[in-house]
C-alpha cells in the first residue's frame, strides 16, 4: 500500500455535507510540529468548482428567503456553539498551521468578536425611510445582500480570517463560498458542519478546497457577486485586477512590514516585552507582526540587550505540547528556508546578528519545521531583508537620529498594515498619527488590531479595493442598496386629482 491510498483526504463542503473528491489533484498537509504528512488535501476541478458555485446559488435562494428573526436566530446558534466548542477548533488549528494553542484560541476569539457584532446584524442593515421628499412623494433605500459572494483566506489565520468576512456576509442574508489555504484546510470545513449545527440551510455556507484553479474558478464565476481576499501582496494584486475586471465588488488584504517607532523617552521594559510579543507571537506568522524596531539613539544598545534578555527565555516547541511553549513552528520547510535566506542576505549586506534563529532544532521534533526567535541590529533599509515581508520570527533593528527619520522610512516602505509609536510624549503621538501613512496604528500598543466595530485594513500595497474587513465597512461591503421614490394616491382624492399633463421636462420637485 502506498501512503496516499492509506492517507486521509480532507474534501469540499457541498450542499451541507463533506463531498468527497473525483478531481484527482491533491496537495500535502504538514504536521508543522514533525514535518510529517498528516493528510492530503483535494485541489477542485472545474465540476467541482461548478457543483460548489451551483449549491451556493441554491443556498442562497433559501437564506434570503428567510426573515430577520429566523436568520439572527441561526447567528446566535452558531455564536453559542462556537463558544461552548472552540477548543475542538483550536487544537484543529494547532495541528495544521502549529500555533501554539492559547494562540489558536486568541485567533479564534478575535473571529468570535465579529460573530457577535454580526448578532446585532438588523441595527446595522436596516434601510432609511424621508417621508414627502417632494409633495405626496416618499423616499427609502433598501440594503440587500448581493448573492454568492467569495472569501479567500491565508494560512496564518485558518478560523479568525474567514470569520471577518463569513459571519457579516451571511448575517446580511448573502451565501459564502470559502476557498481556505490549501495549507491548513480542516478548520474551514469544522466551521462548515457548525453552520450546519446552527440551522443554516444547506448550501448557504460552502467550502471549496484548492489552489489557484479553485480561485481561478471564483474570480471567473458570473454567479459570485463578490471576492473577499487575504493574502501576500502579489496575490491580492492580481485579485483585485481580475475581480475588478469581471465586474465584482473586491476587497484585498495583503503583505505587510509594520514598524514600531521607539522614541527615547519610551518605557524600555514595556517596550522589549512588546517588541517581543509582537516580533515572535505566532512565530511572527501574522500580518500585524512587528518586524522593524526603529530605534531613535540613544536607546538601541539598552534596548537590544533587553530583548536579548527576553528571546534566551523563549522556549520554542509543538504548540500541542501539554505545557505549552511560547512559540511553534513555521507552517513549511519550504517557508523555513525562505525565512532563513532573508536573515542570510542581511548577513550579507551588512546587518550583525545578535541572536541567531537559524539552525534551531528541537528535541524528539528533529524534523519539525521551527526557527528560532531572530534579532538582528543595523540592518541597512537599502538591504531585501528590510525592504521585503519576511513572515517569521526575525525582528530587525533599524537605529535612527530621530522622529522625523521614523516617520521618513516608515512612509517610504510599499506597504501600510499596521505600525506602532512608544512614547510618553502624547504631543509625538498625536503627530504620528496624523502624518504615517498606514491603516492601523497603536499608540504604545504593538498590534493594533481594531475590534469588530471598527474595520481592520492596511494602506497601500496592504489593501486593495476601497473597503476594509468588518465593522460598517463589512456590512457596506456585504449589501447592495436599492433607493425607491413612491407615490400613492390619498384614497380621498383618488379619481380627483387634476391631471398635470405631459412633461418631459427633468423631474421638478413641488
Ligand atoms: P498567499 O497569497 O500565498 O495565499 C493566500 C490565498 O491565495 C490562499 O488561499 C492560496 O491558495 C491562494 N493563492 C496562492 N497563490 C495563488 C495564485 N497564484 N493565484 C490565485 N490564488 C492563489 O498567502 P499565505 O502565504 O497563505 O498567507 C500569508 C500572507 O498573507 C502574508 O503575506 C501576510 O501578510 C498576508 N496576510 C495579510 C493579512 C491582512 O490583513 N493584510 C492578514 C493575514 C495574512
Amino acid at each position: 500500500m502506498t501512503s496516499t491510498d492509506s492517507i486521509r483526504v480532507i474534501s469540499h463542503w457541498i450542499d451541507g455535507a463533506e463531498r468527497p473528491s473525483s478531481s484527482g489533484r491533491t496537495a500535502p498537509v504538514f504536521n508543522p510540529a514533525t514535518g510529517a504528512v498528516q493528510a492530503e488535501v483535494a485541489l477542485a476541478d472545474q465540476a467541482e468548482i461548478d457543483a460548489a458555485i451551483g449549491s451556493a446559488q441554491r443556498g442562497f435562494e433559501v437564506w434570503s428567503g428567510y426573515s430577520i428573526a429566523k436568520r439572527q436566530a441561526v447567528v446566535f446558534a452558531f455564536r453559542e456553539l462556537l463558544n461552548a466548542r472552540k477548543t475542538e477548533l483550536a487544537a484543529i488549528i494547532t495541528a495544521e498551521h502549529g500555533k501554539v494553542i492559547s494562540d489558536a484560541m486568541g485567533e479564534i476569539a478575535r473571529g468570535q468578536e465579529v460573530v457577535e457584532l454580526a448578532c446585532g446584524f438588523p441595527a446595522l442593515i436596516k434601510g432609511a425611510y424621508s417621508e414627502n421628499v417632494s409633495t405626496g412623494i416618499d423616499v427609502y433605500s433598501l440594503k440587500q445582500p448581493l448573492g454568492v459572494v467569495g472569501v479567500i483566506s491565508p494560512f496564518n489565520f485558518p478560523a479568525m480570517v474567514p470569520m471577518w468576512f463569513f459571519a457579516i456576509a451571511l448575517a446580511a442574508g448573502n451565501a459564502v463560498v470559502l476557498k481556505p489555504s490549501e495549507k491548513d484546510p480542516s478548520a474551514a470545513l469544522w466551521l462548515a458542519a457548525l453552520w450546519s449545527e446552527a440551522g443554516l440551510p444547506d448550501g448557504a455556507f460552502t467550502v471549496l478546497q484548492g489552489d489557484k484553479e479553485a480561485v481561478d474558478g471564483l474570480l471567473h464565476s458570473p454567479v459570485v457577486q463578490s471576492i473577499s481576499f487575504v493574502g501576500s501582496t502579489p496575490i491580492a494584486q492580481y485579485i483585485y485586477e481580475t475581480a475588478a475586471k469581471t465586474g465584482k465588488r473586491v476587497q484585498a488584504l495583503g503583505g505587510a512590514k509594520n514598524h514600531m517607532l521607539v522614541l527615547p523617552d519610551a518605557d524600555l521594559d514595556l517596550v522589549a516585552d512588546q517588541a517581543v510579543n509582537a516580533g515572535y507571537g505566532a512565530a511572527g506568522e501574522r500580518c500585524m507582526a512587528i518586524s522593524v524596531v526603529l530605534a531613535v539613539e540613544p536607546v538601541a544598545d539598552e534596548l537590544i540587550g533587553k530583548i536579548a534578555e527576553r528571546i534566551a527565555k523563549l522556549r520554542i516547541g509543538n504548540g500541542a505540547d501539554a505545557v505549552e511553549p511560547d512559540l511553534g513552528p513555521l507552517i513549511t520547510g519550504a517557508h523555513r528556508d525562505k525565512v532563513a535566506s532573508y536573515v542570510d542576505i542581511a548577513e550579507a549586506d551588512g546587518a550583525t546578528i545578535v541572536v541567531d534563529g537559524r539552525g534551531c532544532r528541537v528535541e524528539g521534533h528533529e524534523d519539525g519545521f521551527f526557527f528560532g526567535p531572530t534579532l538582528l541590529d543595523h540592518v541597512p533599509t537599502t538591504s531585501r531583508a528590510y525592504t521585503e515581508e519576511i513572515f517569521g520570527p526575525v525582528l530587525s533593528v533599524v537605529r535612527i537620529a530621530s522622529f522625523a527619520d521614523g516617520v521618513e522610512l516608515i512612509n517610504s516602505g510599499q506597504f501600510g498594515n499596521g505600525t506602532a509609536i512608544f512614547t510618553n510624549d502624547g504631543g509625538a503621538a498625536r503627530r504620528f498619527q496624523n502624518e504615517i501613512q498606514v491603516g492601523m496604528i497603536g499608540i504604545n500598543v504593538p498590534i493594533p488590531v481594531p475590534v469588530a466595530y471598527h474595520s481592520f485594513g492596511g494602506w497601500k500595497a496592504s489593501l486593495f479595493g476601497d473597503a476594509k474587513a468588518y465593522g460598517t465597512h463589512g456590512f457596506d461591503f456585504f449589501t447592495r442598496e436599492k433607493a425607491i421614490t413612491a407615490r400613492w394616491i390619498d384614497p380621498a382624492t383618488r379619481g380627483h386629482s387634476s391631471h398635470t399633463g405631459i412633461n418631459l421636462g427633468f423631474p421638478q420637485h413641488d
